[in-house]
């Protein structure tokens, strides 16, 4: 892939403080993909070490009140010319940034207060169709799929990837799509996001979320308990048995490790081929059914 990124993300010392923002999982990126680094603000001419800046009122001022939006327009539009000559699939930029920021940026009081607004490099880029995101939301990049944190404003797709998540044996008709809607299944993706444990990583494609994992503490067919959260992962028909899935939960099993999760169970169908994806990835069975395996991983 082609990903143009923030040079601060890449150890490049320019940053406001002279300082950088080194991120692993960026270094990682550079290792295997081509990566382009810009710095917008250098770009606009402004020196480094510098004095912060923050957008009020539109306009991006110095903490000490001088007015440099002529130098972050400048470093956008530069850095939108590198994309343009570029074109990169991705463009991965620093967070809360005036310049760089794509979900959030500081509100322009200096007081460390944020606004759902994004920096005026990101802006642009993405007003010109690029694919931008916040470095806090990346995961890793796996062949042409970018494995990423999936937004608020998206989980309403839990419930189709729930969908694609059920298990249909061969010879069996699907069932009818409102299915989800049903008691049992609605725990899975109702007031997601709202609760401790409520973690889900997307695959996208050429813009496009075709995977998602999920897991949440709730009383599925997977609870052991109530400190455990509980699996839930689906892809689109035409990505399985890509690896895909297995990059998924992997992920997914270093990030609960992160918010200090020790185990996550799950359930799946005894016939059902992910058995074997799951045992892959740490996944052992503590007990059965007739039909189930209850597994857990233990991180
Ligand atoms: S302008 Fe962007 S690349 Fe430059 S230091 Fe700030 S966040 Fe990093």
């Amino acid at each position: 892939m082609k990903i143009m990124v923030s040079a601060c993300l890449a150890g490049e010392n320019c940053k406001y403080n002279g300082g950088n923002n080194r991120n692993e999982k960026v270094l990682k990126l550079m290792a295997d993909n081509e990566v382009f680094t810009v710095c917008p603000e250098e770009l606009g001419g402004l020196p480094t070490p510098r004095i912060p800046s923050e957008i009020r009122d539109g306009m991006v001022m110095t903490r000490d009140g001088r007015i440099v939006d002529a130098e972050f327009r400048a470093g956008a539009a530069r850095c939108l010319e590198l994309a343009l000559q570029v074109q990169p699939d991705l463009v991965v930029l620093q967070s809360r940034s005036p310049s760089c920021g794509v979900k959030q940026r500081y509100d322009g009081t200096f007081s460390g207060r944020l606004v759902n607004q994004a920096g005026v490099t990101a802006q642009l880029l993405m007003k010109k169709r690029f694919r931008c995101m916040d470095v806090e939301d990346l995961v890793t990049i796996y062949g042409s799929f970018l494995i990423r944190k999936l937004c608020v404003e998206e989980f309403g797709i839990l419930k189709d990837f729930l969908y694609e998540a059920i298990f249909i044996p061969q010879g069996v008709e699907a069932p009818a799509r409102d299915i989800v809607e049903g008691p049992e299944l609605r725990i899975y993706y109702e007031d997601f996001g709202s609760r401790p444990g409520d973690l889900c990583l997307a695959a996208e494609t050429a813009g496009r979320v075709v995977g998602a994992v999920w897991t949440r503490i709730m009383d599925d067919y997977g609870h052991v308990d109530d400190e455990t959260p509980s699996f839930a992962i689906s892809l689109l028909p035409e990505y399985r048995n890509q690896g895909i899935g297995t990059r998924l939960m992997k992920e997914m099993l270093s990030l609960l490790k992160e918010h200090g999760f020790r185990q996550a169970s799950l359930a799946v169908q005894k016939v059902n081929y992910a058995v074997r994806m799951y045992k892959e990835v740490g996944f052992e069975i503590i007990d059965e059914n007739e039909e189930e395996y209850i597994m857990v991983c233990w991180l």
